[in-house]
């Protein structure tokens, strides 16, 4: 379980989580959206503890950083660093050991080249491949979809059903609604730096009703395209 307390996050004047209360419990998958700017990446990272916060987030494992994975939207890699490398680097963080990776190659990645000489869908498959491999309690998948082809696009599907069947806590954000209604168990919507609604499966539909007509509304008629 991760329980968030009263966290909220500024940078200078700007208060980009504004007294944030969140429980998110063991073996479920809750979604995050909002806007772009809501502070999703925020929260992932107080949540992860690279950014500093005012407020309290407790977890059932302490620390949490040891035990959560979390791929980032862009994936960082230091520059003469293999994917092979990569992946043996967050083992021996966890003090795992590494797996032979012939047979567990699922995205057929270059694993020898230099992971900061990737495209941004190989960063990301290879930040996603390097987390399965530490055997996390917690995973935090920030856009995970974004900049992959479709093949993967599946394969990442299969992996957050897999890891939920395995009653891994997870967190996710993505742009494409439907990806998070087919695994979430909740769904938060972060609006002005508050958790401004939490919807259950039953409402989804209603949820993803709402936020076209408050976030489209009537703009793309007023486009007037011919
Ligand atoms: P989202 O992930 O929902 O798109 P972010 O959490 O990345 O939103 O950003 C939320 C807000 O915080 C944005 O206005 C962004 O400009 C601001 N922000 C994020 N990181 C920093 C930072 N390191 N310094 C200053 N402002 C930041």
């Amino acid at each position: 379980m991760i329980e968030i307390q009263h966290l909220t996050k500024s940078y200078g004047a700007k208060t980009v989580l504004d007294n944030v209360h969140l429980t998110f419990e063991d073996g479920k998958t809750y979604g995050i959206v909002g806007e772009n700017g809501s502070g999703k990446t925020t929260l992932f990272k107080c949540i992860t503890g690279i950014e500093t916060y005012i407020g309290h987030i407790k977890a059932s494992k302490s620390p949490l950083k040891d035990y959560i994975g979390y791929l980032p939207t862009e994936p960082f890699y230091f520059s003469k660093i293999t994917g092979r490398e990569y992946i043996q680097l967050l083992c021996n963080a966890r003090s795992k050991k590494c797996p032979d990776l012939s047979s567990k190659n699922i995205f057929d990645l270059p694993l020898d080249q230099y992971a900061s000489t990737y495209s941004t869908g190989m960063k990301k498959k290879l930040g996603l491949m390097g987390l399965l491999f530490q055997e996390n309690d917690f995973f935090i998948f920030d856009e995970p979809f974004n900049g992959v082809d479709i093949q993967s696009n599946i394969i990442i599907t299969e992996i957050l059903n897999e890891l939920k069947s395995m009653g891994k806590t997870i967190i996710i954000s993505s742009h494409i609604f439907s990806t998070l209604t087919d695994i979430c168990d909740e769904i938060h919507l972060l609006k002005n730096g508050k958790i401004s609604r939490t919807v259950t499966r039953e409402s989804y539909t209603a949820l993803e009703q709402e936020m076209k007509d408050v976030f489209v509304g009537s703009r793309v008629r007023e486009l007037g395209l011919k």
